[in-house]
């Protein structure tokens, strides 16, 4: 079906992908929104679509592949513009998926705006093609785009790009190679945020643990977190997940003794198998994983520890994901992500034999989801009874829910609307769903 030009009004977005990825089409979706257009809900007829691809593994090509049809069919008449890491590494493939009319690599999606004329005037028969093949040419990487939830939490990227070259991982040719925002646009944006009446900011980006800029002298993590928990008004900051290898014990003290740094570390793991890790291309070994957690038991007891297991990478055998299982259960996370390996071209893993099959792989997996789901219960009992403070976003009738400083998400009931204000509370209970339930506290 041909399209006539068209002016944008409307718009919707769409993501394939990881959080990093949501948070990006989140951003973009705010500055639509801040631009005047009129934002809904993916599956409505609109002017424009956007969607944010993936490229993480083969599935998720497909994945995409199959959002960019469901678009064309939900709007035939919308513009579509692919975007994201699919499409910085498989531009040819998308120009022959019919209905496309705009395809941005992974620097150029910020420029959306850009090409918002063209979209509207042109009646194009193939799509436009704007991929930049150095993805690591861009130092500055969303300035003035920033992802938020409900105008409480704000998702501040300070880092693009990644070079570690795990063996099963995309993301450095889809991103590029590691490049930080300025320090001090970064804190000047993170001011901004706080002066707009965001509570907590939530550090993201590829790999921020190797966050390092030069501005008089060499800068890094540790000194954007000490910078930033000065600021006025900021009550909370959050790293979303860091390498194991990039955390410092300088780090861990300043996270002690900070009221605004949130006691809470996400840190993949991967494998607690040494050969796995080894063929994984992951940059530690167990012993060093362990001796990091003892680190972090003894300098920031109690607090919320997250990682991420792979199971069922090219020749895991049952005794090494014994050794992953019997790890898991005696280390003090709090809660497990768990990822069945799934190949994708062009990755060092993609040619490894030894496969693991997938019904062996599904029930490794579902064993660890149930190890991570104890974990989690019983780091919620551990906390019976305790005082949380709680930063609230999310309300369902008269139910509100948000998560502690060392993220313990609750429910509380309230017959005021409590979004945006950081509550006492104290937890009474565990629903079905894991989730903490607790009761509010006044502290006057
Ligand atoms: S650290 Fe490894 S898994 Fe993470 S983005 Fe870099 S290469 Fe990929």
């Amino acid at each position: 079906m041909n399209k006539t030009p068209r002016k944008i009004r409307t718009v919707s977005l769409t993501t394939v992908g990881c959080k990093l990825n949501q948070s990006e089409t989140d951003a973009i979706q705010n500055k639509f929104a801040e631009n005047g257009y009129s934002v809904k809900p993916f599956g409505e007829d609109v002017d424009l679509t956007i969607i944010n691809t993936c490229t993480v593994t083969n599935a998720a090509d497909a994945d995409s592949r199959a959002v960019i049809r469901l678009a064309r069919r939900h709007a035939p008449q919308a513009r579509i513009v692919v975007t994201g890491c699919y499409a910085q590494i498989s531009p040819a493939a998308i120009e022959k998926i019919p209905g496309v009319d705009l395809i941005l690599g992974n620097n150029e999606k910020y420029s959306i705006f850009d090409y918002l004329d063209h979209l509207e005037n042109t009646k194009p028969n193939t799509p436009l093609v704007r991929v930049n093949n150095d993805v690591a040419c861009n130092n500055d990487t969303n300035q003035g785009f920033i992802a938020t939830t409900s105008r409480t939490r704000a998702f501040l990227k300070i880092q693009e790009g990644c070079d570690y070259f795990c063996s099963y991982c995309i993301v450095p040719f889809a991103r590029g190679l590691p490049r930080s925002r300025s320090f001090k646009d970064t804190l000047a944006e993170a001011k901004k945020l706080a002066s707009q009446g965001y509570q907590e900011i939530v550090l993201t980006g590829v790999n921020i643990g190797t966050y390092s800029f030069n501005e008089h002298k060499p800068l890094a993590l540790t000194d954007l977190l000490d910078a930033m928990q000065s600021i006025n008004g900021l009550k909370r900051i959050r790293i979303s997940s860091l390498e194991p290898n990039t955390i410092t014990t300088d780090l861990l003290k300043l996270m002690r003794d900070s009221t605004v740094i949130c006691r809470h570390l996400h840190v993949p793991l991967q494998s607690a198998c040494n050969k796995q890790l080894r063929a994984m291309n992951r940059k530690y070994l167990i012993e060093d994983y362990q001796r990091l957690l003892d680190q972090i038991v003894d300098i920031l007891p109690g607090s919320a520890l997250g990682t991420d297991i792979i199971v069922g990478f090219p020749g895991e055998t049952d005794h090494d994901f014994e050794t992953t299982l019997n790890f898991v259960h005696s280390a003090p996370f709090t809660y497990l992500h768990v990822f069945r390996y799934s190949k994708r071209d062009s990755t060092a893993s993609s040619s490894l034999k030894d496969r693991v099959d997938p019904a062996t792989a599904k029930k490794r997996s579902q064993t660890l989801i149930e190890t991570g789901r104890m974990h989690k219960l019983g780091y919620l009992k551990k906390h019976m009874g305790s005082l949380l403070h709680v930063l609230f976003d999310q309300r369902k009738k008269d139910q509100y829910s948000g998560y502690s400083t060392n993220y313990i998400q609750v429910l509380v009931d309230s017959k005021t609307d409590i979004r945006k204000q950081i509550r006492s509370v104290r937890l009474i209970g565990i629903n079905e769903k894991g989730v903490g339930l607790a009761e509010l506290i006044d502290i006057g």
